[in-house]
C-alpha cells in the first residue's frame, strides 16, 4: 500500500491513472474558499438581477414616454389629464387609460422590482392649492407652460396603487425634501430608490431624499 504523502511526492496521481485521496485540511481549505467565493459572488449576482429589474423598469418608463410624446403630437397636451373617470395609463393590453393606445407594449407594463403588487406608475397631479401653494402639475397642460422640462418630473413608481398622485411634496422647496410627506408614495425596490420620468423624456433613479416640492410643479423656480 502507498502512504499518500508518497503518492503526493510523485506528483499526486498513481501510475495507472488512480487519484490520490485529499488530505483532511486539503478538503477544509477547499470548502473554505468555495464558502469565500460564495459571500463574495452571491451579493454580486442579486445585485445584478436587481439592476436588471432595474433597466427593464426603465425601459417601460421610457416606452410610457414616447407614448407620452406621441400624445402630445396629437393633443397639444403636455400630459394627459385624469378625467371623467378615464386614467391616463392603465398599462395594460387593452387599457381604457388615454395614453394606452399609445403604448405598443404586449404585456402590462408594471416594474419587476416594485414591493407591493399594487405598485404602478402614477402621473404627477400635484395641486398646490390645497396647500396654499400657486402651483401646478404639467399634466393637461402644453410645452410652452413648462419652464424646466429637465427639473419636472411626469410620472414615478408609486408604491400605492393610485393613478395619479396629487401629494408630491406639500413641504419642502427647492433646496430640501419635505421630511413629513409619506414615503408610501415611492417606492423603494431600487436599491433604496424608484425610477421617475421628467419633462424632457428623461428616465432617472431616484431616492426620496432627491424629492424637491419645486419637481413636481410646471412653474419656474423660485430664487
Ligand atoms: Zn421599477
Ligand atoms: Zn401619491
Amino acid at each position: 500500500m502507498i502512504h499518500v504523502d508518497e503518492e503526493r511526492a510523485r506528483g499526486g496521481w498513481s501510475a495507472g491513472g488512480r487519484r490520490g485521496g485529499f488530505t483532511l485540511i486539503e478538503l477544509l481549505v477547499v470548502i473554505a474558499v468555495i464558502a469565500i467565493l460564495a459571500s463574495i459572488l452571491f451579493p454580486v449576482f442579486s445585485q445584478a438581477r436587481e439592476k436588471a429589474r432595474q433597466t427593464t423598469c426603465m425601459s417601460q418608463l421610457r416606452q410610457i414616454g414616447l407614448a407620452i410624446g406621441m400624445y402630445r403630437t396629437d393633443w397639444d397636451c403636455y400630459v394627459p389629464k385624469n378625467s371623467g373617470g378615464i386614467p391616463w395609463l392603465d398599462a395594460v393590453p387593452g387599457g381604457r387609460g388615454l395614453l394606452d393606445p399609445y403604448v405598443r407594449s404586449g404585456q402590462p407594463l408594471k416594474c419587476p422590482s416594485r414591493l407591493r403588487p399594487e405598485a404602478r406608475y402614477a402621473v404627477n397631479g400635484w395641486n398646490g392649492v390645497h396647500f396654499g401653494r400657486p402651483e401646478t402639475s404639467p399634466e393637461g397642460h402644453t410645452d410652452a407652460e413648462v419652464s424646466q422640462p429637465s427639473s419636472t418630473l411626469i410620472a414615478w413608481e408609486h408604491q400605492i396603487d393610485a393613478e395619479d398622485c396629487e401629494l408630491g411634496q406639500r413641504g419642502g422647496d427647492a433646496f430640501r425634501p419635505d421630511a413629513a410627506a409619506g414615503v408610501s408614495h415611492w417606492d423603494s425596490a431600487h436599491h433604496g430608490g424608484f425610477n421617475a420620468i421628467w419633462c424632457d423624456g428623461r428616465v432617472k433613479r431616484m431616492r426620496y431624499g432627491d424629492l424637491l416640492r419645486t419637481y413636481f410643479s410646471l412653474e419656474a423656480d423660485p430664487q
